[in-house]
Parts: C-alpha cells; structure tokens; sequence
C-alpha cells in the first residue's frame, strides 16, 4: 500500500533532533543561520509556525477593527480563525480551479471601503505569479499577504519582493518539514523588528515538546513504509479502528481551542538546528524529480479529469489533487489498487460574513467536496504513478459509459 503521506524528513533527521532535545542543543544563534538562508536576513524572521508569525504580524498591524482582509477561499481554517482573532473580517474571494487562485477581476470586485489587505496562498505546490495582485494592492493601498506555507521550492522562491510579507512553513505535513518552525520575510524593516521584539517576550517552546514530536513522528514515519502501511490499514479496517481521522488529527500542528495560546511560542534551539540542517541540505534535484513525475501525471489525467491547479508553473507537487464525479466510489478503486488517497479534511471553504453574503465561494464548495488527494510524493516510483492514472482513467471512463 502507498501510504496517503509522508512525512518529508530523514531518519538522520530525526535523530539529529533527538541529539539537539537530549544532549547538546545548537546555541540560539541557529535562528539566525535560518534566517540568513533568505536573501535578506534583516528582513526575516524564524518562528514557531506560519500561524504564530501571521499572529504576530497582525499583534503589530493592528488594523482597526472591522477592517477586512481579503482572503483567497481555499486554506486552512486557523488562518481565518487567527485573522477573526484579531477583530478583523475575512473575506472570501472565490478561486478558479486551474490555478487555485482568484482571477485579478475576482480580486478587484472584492474591494471595499473596509479592505485593508490581501492574503493570496500558492496551493498544492504550485506557484502563482502574484505580481498582478501586489500592482492591484498598491494601486488601492492594501497590503499583501504571501502565504508559501505550501510552495517552498529551496531558493528557487524565496517570496515575491513587493509582497508586504511572504510566509514559509516547515510544519509537520510540508515538504522539506523540521516537524515545525516557519520563516517570514517581512518588507518594511521597522515593522519585522517589532515583531521580533514581540516575539523575545514569548515563552520558549520546551525541549520535551519537541522531543515528544520527533518520536511521534517517527512512529507516523515508520506506519508510512510501504509494507507497514498495507498491515496497519488492514489491522485498522478489521477492528473498525477509523484510522482516517487519527491521521488527519495526528498530523494537525495545534489541536483543540486553545490555538493563539499555543502559537505564541518561541521556537526552540532544536526544532531551528533541525530547521537549519533541512535548509542546507535541501535535494532540489529529487524535488526537480518529482516535479517532472507530476507534470506528467497531470499530463496523463487532465483531459479526462480536473487536476486543480495544475496549471500553476513552477510547481513542486507536493501534493496531488484530483476532482471527481464520484469521490467516495473511486476512492474505494485507489484503496484496492493499493493506493491510499483521502478526501483532505484540513482544508476550508472561508465563509462569507454576515454583511457580504454574495461573496460565497461555489465554485470553491463544489471543488473541495469532490476532491480526492492521490498518494504523491518523491518515493512513488514512475511506473506506479502511471498505475495510479490507469486506476484513475478507469473509474471515469466507467462513468460515462453508464
Ligand atoms: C500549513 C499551512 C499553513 C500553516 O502553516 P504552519 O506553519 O503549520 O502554521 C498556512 N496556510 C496554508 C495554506 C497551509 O497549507
């Protein structure tokens, strides 16, 4: 069985951070070598998590209350649960499927009097040239929000350099993961050091928090091996055990109510020696790899089948999304070919508010209820991605025969 995800760190990895938790911590410094990996260092900031530094910019903004934040419609609901933290109104700007990204005109419609800036996400990998969006903000004085939490590419992308602040992350389920940690590049000087300045005062994530990490990442790591990974999901269907949503909330990065107390850490000298080490040894070759892999699946499926965002050049693929008539039926097909794909359930559809209910997102609706997640990653070989397609191709062309 290809197992739905893998967690993208290496076994030497995750023993360099049981190293750092139990014997010899990286002097605080490391924050510092993280951040010199961007091109300019005074303009970055390493943090706990995308969502603790987006918190933090936001502490320092503080846009008058009401104000609203324009907010591409597919992301993860903590984005919006942190931008209504902050008395601020998300709104909703549905997407067109084959970017995953509004059109400009879908931005420009949005605009209000209240409108303060703009939170556009490179989806799934793919990378949008967002140089329209940050022309459109200056024109109306709005701010730019580049949320990369899932498009690092090494230094192949390291943010546009008119986007007010660009937002990379090193969470559990992203490529090139350290099982946390999240980097933002912020333009203006003054206002990323403030930011740090706020940050010093937060309390540091303990060493037994990571520590706890690393080890149960492993065991995930290990469920994940292939031959390992067809047991546990027949061991798992035999008891009734409802492995699908464990995973969904192992892999969740801070569970339960308490999100802005939890993001308001400092990140640890460990998890950043860990960060540090995933940033120099970062394989742009097997993601090249991998990239070509999933053009050419895309290649295969996409008259056949909406591929969303596949039309996003570059892309790294990290993920593999498909849309189709019958998710529930074709992912039964995948799961008896031996491939582990999931319905994607840490995802949203960013609701409008009250006053704009106009501004609901069908088109992103429709797509998030039909999608499925196809197992993706470097460690799929070619032939089996072509497999997969076949399994695909099949469950739809059965469809239309009907
Ligand atoms: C993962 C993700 C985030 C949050 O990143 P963390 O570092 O886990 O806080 C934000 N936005 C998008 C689109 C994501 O996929």
């Amino acid at each position: 069985m290809w197992s739905r995800k893998r967690i993208d760190i290496g076994w030497s990895d995750l023993l360099a951070g049981v190293y750092y938790v139990c014997f010899s911590p990286p002097p605080a410094s490391v924050s510092r070598r993280v951040e010199a990996a961007w091109p300019d260092a005074e303009r970055t900031l390493a943090c706990l998590s995308v969502r603790s530094g987006f918190d933090l910019l936001l502490s320092e903004l503080a846009l008058p209350r009401g104000s609203e934040v324009l907010v591409s419609a597919i992301t993860i609901p903590d984005m919006v649960r942190i931008i209504e933290h902050h008395g601020l109104t998300p709104v909703p700007v549905d997407l067109m499927p084959e970017t995953m990204a509004p059109s400009i005109d879908q931005w420009r419609r949005a605009i209000s009097p209240a409108t303060r800036a703009i939170l556009v996400a490179h989806m799934f990998g793919g990378r949008l040239d967002i140089e329209p969006i940050v022309e459109l903000a200056a024109r109306h004085e709005l701010l730019v929000f580049e949320d990369c939490a899932q498009a690092f590419a090494g230094t192949l992308y390291q943010g546009h350099p008119r986007a007010d602040v660009s937002m990379f992350s090193f969470g559990v389920i992203k490529s090139s993961t350290a099982l946390g940690g999240g980097v933002l590049r912020v333009r203006d000087v003054n206002l990323l050091r403030r930011m740090r300045r706020r940050q010093a005062t937060y309390t540091l994530q303990t060493r037994g928090h990571y520590l706890k990490r690393l080890l149960k990442y492993a065991g995930m790591k290990f469920l994940a091996c292939r031959p390992v990974c067809g047991c546990f999901a027949h061991l798992c269907r035999a008891i009734g055990f409802n492995y699908d949503r464990w995973v969904n909330r192992a892999a969740r990065g801070f569970p339960g109510a308490a999100l802005i107390a939890q993001i308001r850490r400092r990140p640890n000298a460990s998890l950043m020696g860990v960060l540090e080490r995933r940033l120099r040894n970062y394989n742009a070759l097997r993601w090249q790899r991998h990239s070509d892999k999933g053009r050419t699946l895309a290649k295969l499926l996409i008259d056949e089948v909406s591929c969303p965002g596949a039309n996003s050049a570059p892309h790294t693929y990290w993920v593999f999304p498909v849309v189709v008539d019958s998710p529930k039926r074709m992912l039964e097909n995948l799961i008896q070919a031996g491939f582990d794909a999931t319905q994607g359930q840490s995802l949203c559809v960013v609701p409008p508010s009250d006053d704009r209910p106009s501004l609901r997102a069908v088109v992103s609706e429709q797509l998030l209820s039909n999608i499925l997640f196809l197992p993706f990653y470097p460690e799929l070989t070619a032939r089996e991605s072509q497999r997969m397609a076949d399994v695909v191709l099949a469950g739809t062309n059965h469809k239309e025969q009907k």
